[in-house]
């Protein structure tokens, strides 16, 4: 045997039983986007550079240190795996115009790359499902993004999660604030790590955002951007407030919450957990409004959010969560397999009516001549598929046209004969 070859390091497989919560998550997402009027759309994972760059900001963390960042082997362009989806998403709709004739809401899910040093809730390739909407410059635009991911967690049947507000104002307040901030982390320099020292002057704001531990208290103290905003902003943000309050959704300001990309202005928020560690940002988002023209559209604002799919599943497991149930509804034994083609006939059929059905079929290693198994060894296998029922395809009841239906669940093992050509009779029975 050659040696084995394993997945890259931060990077998962996906596989059974995990794999069907992943797609109860999903499917639950495309309903509620559904019931928001929010539509799909896919963009490439690979995406120019320069997209992140420009669109993300340069003293990011993304971008200075995140970024699994190839040149193109025939024309050497300068390509990068998407970090996130939000800058794609605005690449695309500039590039289709997609706003000529209004707003546009839309939601995407898809794997995410990202160098990160690998641990719970911290992967290398993470999988996020975002909603953005383009073109709408109002505060009810904010709320409502808002109300999606909250509606999702009631759907989802999600507890404890937090909401965190704060509002970023706009440029010239930033600039305000920025001056301040300098000011202030100028006169504490001594207190600056190494990251804090080099984005002093490239981007102060960021280094609000430190995980560093043992810079908490200087941050905690600096000037706060709220006290820098003017009357229309923090409008903009009451009627944000109000929506919410309205609709009974909780959260508390956090004058500290700036999120990671350069690109946000006015409403940002984060949904919160203490479940999950230090990985207990389940989600984040906010108002976009000049990203597009970042990236060479005309101006026009937007908003929007993303979560992170590993951490909503790790919360809901952690929350006891029970598991979709993929069992099929029933089990084929086949004592014979001369009655294979006939057998496969009713199988189809009962697929077509939408019934769950796994086939016996021996596994291992091919020798010439087995048959399919012992009676005992294919209920064996019916007994930990799950089903609830067994089809025994006997040669005797086959001859008389019917075969043999067994209660697998009940404890007494109930068994009727069922005609081979009723099926449309008694599939219905296998459902329940
Ligand atoms: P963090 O502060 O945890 O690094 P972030 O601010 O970088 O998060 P965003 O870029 O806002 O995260 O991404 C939105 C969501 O995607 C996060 O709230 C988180 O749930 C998830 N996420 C981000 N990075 C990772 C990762 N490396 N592995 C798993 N999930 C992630
Ligand atoms: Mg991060």
């Amino acid at each position: 045997m050659s040696e084995k070859i394993t997945a890259v390091k931060g990077m998962n497989d996906l596989l059974p039983p995990e794999s069907a919560r992943w797609e109860w998550l999903e499917s639950q997402v495309r309903e509620l986007m559904a019931c928001f009027a929010y539509q799909n759309v896919r963009t490439p994972i690979v995406e120019p550079t320069a997209l992140f760059v420009r669109g993300l900001g340069e003293v990011t963390d993304i971008v200075e240190k995140e970024m699994y960042s190839f040149e193109d082997r025939l024309n050497g362009e300068a390509l990068t795996l998407r970090p996130e989806s939000t800058a794609g998403v605005v690449r695309a709709v500039v590039e289709h115009n997609l706003l000529y004739d209004g707003g546009k809401r839309m939601y995407y899910m898809g794997p995410m790359f990202r160098h990160e040093r690998p641990q719970r809730g911290r992967y290398r390739q993470f999988h996020q499902i975002g909603a953005e909407a383009l073109g709408f410059p109002g505060a009810e635009i904010d709320a409502e993004m808002i109300l999606l991911a909250h509606a999702l967690w009631e759907r989802l049947g999600l507890q404890q999660v937090r909401l965190e507000l704060n509002s970023l104002g706009q440029p010239a307040e930033r600039a305000q604030h920025r001056a301040a901030l300098i000011q202030y982390f100028e006169q504490h320099a001594h207190q600056l790590d190494d990251d804090a020292r080099r984005r002093l002057h490239a981007n102060p704001l960021r280094i609000l955002d430190t995980k560093n531990p043992a810079m908490q208290a200087l941050v905690e103290g600096a000037p706060q951007l709220l006290e820098f905003l003017g009357p229309e902003s923090l409008a903009h943000f009451q009627r944000v407030q109000d929506i919410l309050t309205a609709n009974g959704v909780a959260y508390r300001i956090n004058p500290r919450l700036v999120r990671g990309m350069d690109y946000y202005n006015l409403t940002v928020f984060e949904f919160i957990t203490d479940q999950l560690g230090s990985q207990g940002t389940i989600c984040g988002g906010g108002r976009y409004d000049y990203l597009i023209e970042q990236v060479g559209g005309k101006p026009s604002p937007a908003v929007g959010w993303a979560l992170g799919v590993e951490r909503v599943l790790e919360l809901l497991k952690e929350q006891g969560a029970a598991a979709p149930d993929v069992s099929p509804d029933v089990y084929a034994i086949v004592p014979d397999a001369e009655a294979l083609p006939l057998v496969f006939q009713t199988l189809q059929q009962l697929r077509r009516l939408g019934v769950r059905v796994q086939m016996h079929a021996p596994s291992g290693v091919a020798t010439p001549g087995q048959g399919l198994g012992s009676m005992k060894s294919q209920f064996k296998k019916a007994d930990t598929s799950g089903a609830r029922h067994a089809l025994i395809f006997g040669a005797d009841e086959l001859q008389r046209g019917e075969l043999t239906l067994k209660s697998l669940r009940d404890g007494q093992g109930a068994q009727v004969c069922v005609a081979l050509t009723a099926v449309d009779e008694w599939a219905q029975r296998l459902q329940s």
